[in-house]
């Protein structure tokens, strides 16, 4: 039996739609602010349709000297074109883009993992710098 970690997917990461590109920077001051935004679809956009969407975002981070991950956001992304008129009838679509605000105290990476309804489970991973 496989785990769950196993079914994650990343490969082609350059060229793939479903991956999560993670905007961050590569170094930050301890305890100083900064943005990480995580989004799916940059550079090919993936289908936002009530049949075929991009369902939720998660990030994590895990310090370089820490045995655990710590829990950043998740965010559900739950209109995708549906109404009563039909599927994709709806006035409403949710795009798959995440922003968290963070203070750190040590170096780590961040990781951020993606759904989508039908092709699963997808992850990357960014090095993060405190000094
Ligand atoms: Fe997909």
């Amino acid at each position: 039996m496989k785990k769950l970690g196993e079914l994650f997917q990343s490969a082609d990461w350059k060229t793939e739609k479903h991956t999560p590109m993670i905007e961050a920077p590569a170094a930050v001051k301890p305890g100083e602010a900064f943005e990480i935004k995580v989004l799916v679809g940059k550079e090919i956009a993936h289908p936002n349709t009530t049949e075929h969407h991009i369902r939720w975002i998660q990030v994590f981070f895990k310090p370089d000297d820490d045995k655990f991950s710590y829990q950043l956001a998740s965010a559900e992304f739950t209109a995708h074109g549906e109404a009563v008129a039909g599927a994709n009838q709806g006035p409403v679509f949710t795009d798959p883009v995440v922003l968290v605000k963070a203070k750190l105290t040590k170096p780590g990476t961040i990781y951020a993992l993606s759904y989508c309804n039908i092709h699963g489970l997808w992850e990357n991973a960014q090095p993060i710098s405190v000094g």
